[in-house]
């Protein structure tokens, strides 16, 4: 709406000489102003504050009561404080011009008057007050939204602090502490003063941390990833973290969410511990009498009896590789079974783990090749075995006839890492690193297609840790995956 489309104002006039009213009414009603004429201030004084106009003409000079105790009265009542007051007088004398802005008038206008004049003061004065509004109803909304704002800003506030889920927030690509909630200090040990301003990797908060970093900075979100805090007592925490990536003033930041299943996780192992024990003693009776059945000692079994005997022993025999593995990645995971390391050189190992899985390749037409590494290394040579042998029938497993399977080693000063590299169908991104958990596979048949157990993995990482290395994975999709395995060669590591 521009300035002319406004409706013209409303303008009381109070002038108890008749002429000058109707001579100042006729020429604002020319002009398209509402205009209201009274004579008397006390009469003004009442339509004012019964219906406010947008602006008042008071004469100086009126019986009774004059312009300045009419001005004074309006100014005092909250209905007509704000409506401005131009006087119209006579007299030109500085005192009386005082007097009206001191009684709180906004102009002066001495008789007689230029009607031009007039018109360009009231123009002038209705425009400031209209400005005025403007910037009075601006500032209200503007206060209102600070109020907004500064509501839920207290309310998050309230959530971050008070949640029971320790949340931190991070730089990227550096992973430094700005912020984080009562809940994180109290689950990682930390005081305030020692976490902010820390990175990630200062703190030592846990034995994936490069894994985790590495994933942080590629700055895509991932859920529930399971991960094991390291407390400033050197305790031991599983946590599922959650983290997203939020905007904060311009600057991208990681927002981590814990949750704490330290006991959830107690449980489930001392569960699964037990379960495996207790099956254990009648599936070793169930194989005695498989085998009993098959050694024909209690008469021969048709060809069909025989099939379906060979069913239940292949089935016997997976079950108990099943218990097996999860108990010694039990046994492994809680530190019940020690490494037993001697001085050995990895050419052998991986030759020995090669031999051990050439009838499987064999089998599945891939071509095994392996470029043994002359270097001596202090390790559980049985271990290490048993893990290139793990990932060897993996990479055999997931790969299709006439793959290549590869097994190499390289040196550096202080560690040594074998790869074990295939051509098969990979590993999709947001499982790289979820797949060392247990019993996590890629896909839900693994188990039964493919015989697996989906520990293997959690077996490898968890012998791999035991000598103070990582296993981590590379991966695409279709084209292949290798898995790397990285020793130290210091001694004091192992
Ligand atoms: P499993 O006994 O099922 O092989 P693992 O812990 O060894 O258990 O492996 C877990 C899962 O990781 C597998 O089920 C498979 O989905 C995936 N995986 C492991 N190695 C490979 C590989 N070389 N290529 C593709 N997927 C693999």
């Amino acid at each position: 709406m521009t300035e002319s489309d406004l409706p013209k104002a409303d303008i009381l006039v109070i002038d108890d000489t008749p002429e000058n009213l109707n001579l100042l009414s006729t020429m604002l009603i020319d002009r398209g102003y509402k205009v209201r004429s009274v004579t008397k201030g006390s009469t003004g004084i009442r339509g004012a504050q019964v219906m406010p106009p947008d602006l008042i003409l008071l004469d100086v000079n009126m019986p009774q009561m004059n312009g300045y105790e009419v001005c004074e009265q309006l100014k005092a009542d909250d209905r007509t404080r704000d409506i401005p007051i131009i006087f119209i007088s006579a007299l030109e004398a500085v005192n009386d011009k005082v007097k009206a802005f001191q009684a709180g008038g906004v102009d002066y206008i001495t008789k007689p008057f230029q009607i031009e004049e007039v018109l360009a003061r009231i123009e002038t004065h209705l425009t400031l007050r209209r400005l005025q509004n403007q910037l009075q109803s601006k500032n209200e909304q503007l206060q209102q939204e600070i109020r907004d704002r500064q509501h839920a800003e207290e309310k998050f506030a309230t959530i971050f602090r008070q949640s029971p889920n320790p949340i931190a927030i991070v730089t990227i690509p550096e992973g430094q502490f700005i912020e984080v909630n009562s809940s994180f200090l109290s689950i990682s040990g930390y005081s305030l003063d020692e976490v902010i301003g820390c990175t990630i990797a200062q703190l030592h908060l846990g034995r994936d941390i490069d894994a985790f970093m590495r994933r942080l900075q590629t700055r895509t979100a991932f859920h529930n990833l399971e991960f094991e805090l390291l407390t400033r007592s050197q305790t031991r925490k599983n946590i599922l973290l959650s983290v997203d990536h939020i905007d904060l003033n311009g600057t991208s930041y990681a927002l981590l969410i814990a949750n704490d299943i330290t006991e959830r996780k107690r449980l489930e192992n001392e569960f699964i511990s037990l379960v495996s024990h207790e099956l254990r003693t009648p599936l070793t009776s169930m194989m005695g009498s498989l085998d009993l059945l098959g050694s024909g000692q209690l008469g021969n079994l048709t060809e069909q009896g025989q099939q379906v005997l060979n069913i239940g022993i292949k089935n016997a025999e997976r079950l108990i590789r099943l218990i097996n593995d999860i108990l010694d990645l039990e046994r492994i995971r809680s530190g019940k079974i020690t490494m037993n390391l001697r001085s050995c050189n990895l050419a052998d190992l991986m030759t020995q783990a090669t031999e051990e899985m050439q009838s499987m390749a064999n089998g599945s037409h891939i071509q095994l090749i392996t470029e043994p590494l002359s270097l001596f290394l202090t390790v559980d040579p049985d271990r290490i075995v048993q893990t290139l042998t793990n990932l060897l029938s993996n990479a055999i497993k997931f790969s299709q006839p006439n793959n290549q399977v590869w097994m190499q080693a390289r040196s550096t000063i202080s560690s040594i890492c074998i790869s074990v590299c295939d051509q098969g169908r990979g590993i999709p991104a947001h499982q790289i690193q979820t797949i060392f958990e247990r019993f996590q596979q890629v896909d839900a048949s693994d188990a039964r297609q493919k015989g697996g157990t989906g520990l293997g993995l959690a077996i490898c990482r968890n012998i791999v840790e035991q000598h103070g290395g990582r296993i981590w994975v590379e991966s695409i999709v279709n084209q292949g995956s290798t898995f790397h395995v990285e020793l130290p060669l210091s001694d004091e590591t192992i």
